[in-house]
């Protein structure tokens, strides 16, 4: 870092600010290890400031018609649409991924957007006439107040998009706090938002780590908490948020199996494992980290992957459009997904490693197989969040579930067969929250909620969907009663 790299804004209040503190965090082009820019780390002081700002405009835009607020969220729709490449150009430059990957991580963040526009319909309460004698009631959706969502460096504008359109839309105001790793992305998600016309003080954008959380955990002016990221820090964000009287919805880590059956169609099923693996260098929640080839087509799947794998082209995504693997996010990442494989590799069989490409430059790791892993191997169970697929072969669709539900973690799992009995099977007894039936990534779109279960989610809400709607919202019920007489009583 140099004293001419650039600093990352804030937006506090309606201004934007370069804070200059002591304390940075580098923001690096993880396909070649250069520093673009530095992230400041801010400090209570600052973080209060951003919630007095965002206190403030609460009064205001909570009381705004839907209309309006649902307009605004079209403006913020066709910004995004017309800024779509450059976003995902920014996506690709600070996180690594491949455009088309960007490209998903914005539509993904878009199609959260289109169901804020729709906010008029979701926020909807209900009534019912004559609840009791001469009685009615109606109850209504009102915003909660000030929210904060903190987000994690794997997804720079989905996972903030599954937070604050809904946020505001539903007429609360918010604090983006993103991962201090990919800060770029959230600023230009920020700044499209005031070119839509959202009022002054309604979104704040503060960056930092740990000191800026704890404020917004603790601070008697935020009402709700949405965080994603490691599971460690959600459960501890889920603790100290609900202790300090907050609603918290907080999604974690996660280990996703991807089961084929001996009648699985070969060819698709080997293209959406390949994608489900290696797609975002492995760094997804909802990555395939466990095959599961059920029977005896284990030595057939693992042939079939290490070819596909040898076509993988791993590079700089925006120096070679071709490429369809980019590098991890930074050099400790780099570093501790060597060290896994290191470790696994003396419990396991490792069919195909990776750390051929430790020396190149950037933060590379080459797609990894390990063969052999059984339920008692350390990576069973861990999330590696890298390009390092574990391949399993349970005798039969029984023990593969088995297995599955040994998990700690709850976020998806997915079975390749053309039998629907197979398919019913795995739907009713595996024990997480998204399921895909020949399909590698279940990932919901944005009109159901994101489900993860276990230590993949700490709360009761999920994010997106109506379950969003209801996480930042709460219900006010009135009751009202009307004799059905009408006299004029005015004369006392
Ligand atoms: P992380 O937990 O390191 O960071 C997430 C956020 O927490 C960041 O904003 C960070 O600044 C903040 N943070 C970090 N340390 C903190 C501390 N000690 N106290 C308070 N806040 C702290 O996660 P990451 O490495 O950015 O993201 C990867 C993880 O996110 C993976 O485990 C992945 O599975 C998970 N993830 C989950 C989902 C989901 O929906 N369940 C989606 C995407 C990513």
């Amino acid at each position: 870092m140099t004293s001419s790299t650039p600093i990352v804004p804030s937006l506090i209040g309606n201004s934007w600010k370069l804070i200059n503190t002591e304390k940075y965090t580098n923001v690096f082009n993880p396909a070649t290890g250069n520093i673009i820019a530095k992230t400041p780390m801010c400090d209570s002081m600052l973080v209060s400031r951003a919630i007095e700002s965002s206190k403030k405009a609460f009064v205001s835009w909570s009381n705004e018609p839907a209309t309006k607020r649902a307009g605004i969220m079209h403006n913020y729709r066709s910004l995004i649409k017309e800024n779509f490449e450059d976003i995902a150009k920014l996506i690709s430059t600070e996180n690594g991924k491949t455009m088309a990957e960007a490209r998903g991580d914005i539509q993904r963040g878009f199609e959260v957007v289109e169901f804020a526009c729709g906010i008029a319909e979701h926020q909807k309460g209900e009534s019912l006439s004559q609840v009791s004698e001469n009685i009615d009631a109606l109850s209504i959706r009102e915003p909660l107040g000030v929210c904060a969502g903190i987000s994690p460096f794997n997804f720079p504008a989905m996972v903030p998009m599954w937070m604050f359109p809904i946020a505001l839309a539903c007429g609360n105001t918010f604090i983006l706090k993103p991962s201090e790793k990919v800060p770029l992305t959230a600023v230009k998600l920020v700044e499209l938002l005031q070119e839509a016309e959202l009022p002054e003080g309604v979104m704040n954008l503060i960056h930092g780590g740990k000191e800026a959380v704890d404020t917004l955990c603790t601070h008697p002016d935020i009402s709700a908490i949405s965080f994603v990221g490691s599971s460690s820090i959600a459960k501890y964000v889920y603790a100290l948020g609900s202790q300090n009287g907050k609603r918290v919805q907080a999604g974690g880590a996660a280990k996703n199996a991807l089961v084929v059956m001996p009648d699985a169609d070969p060819e698709a099923t080997l293209r959406a494992v390949m994608s489900a693996s290696f797609g975002c260098a492995g760094q997804r929640c909802m990555a395939g980290s466990l095959l599961v080839g059920v029977g005896d087509i284990g030595k057939s799947l693992k042939d079939k992957m290490l070819a596909a794998m040898d076509d993988l082209k791993v590079g700089d995504p925006l120096l070679d459009l071709e490429t369809n693997m980019g590098p991890v996010i930074d050099k400790n990442s780099q570093e501790r997904i060597a060290g896994v494989i290191d470790k696994v590799s003396k419990e396991a069989e490792l069919v195909r490693d990776g750390r051929n490409l430790l020396n190149n430059k950037g933060f590379f790791v080459g797609p990894t197989l390990f063969t052999d892993v059984t339920p008692k191997t350390t990576i069973f169970k861990h999330e590696v969040f890298g390009p390092v697929l574990s391949m399993m072969n349970p005798k039969n669709l029984e023990q593969a579930i088995s297995w599955i539900n040994e998990l700690n973690y709850g976020n998806g799992a997915s079975i390749f067969t053309q039998s629907g009995a197979a398919a019913k099977e795995f739907r009713s007894n595996v024990k997480c929250g998204m399921i895909g039936i020949n399909v590698g990534v279940p990932a919901p779109m944005s009109m159901f909620p994101f489900s993860g279960w276990n230590d993949s989610f700490y709360g009761d809400l999920h994010m997106q969907g109506n379950e969003g709607v209801q996480f930042y919202t709460r219900q006010k019920v009135t009751l009202t009663r009307w004799d059905n007489t009408y006299e004029n009583k005015s004369g006392w």
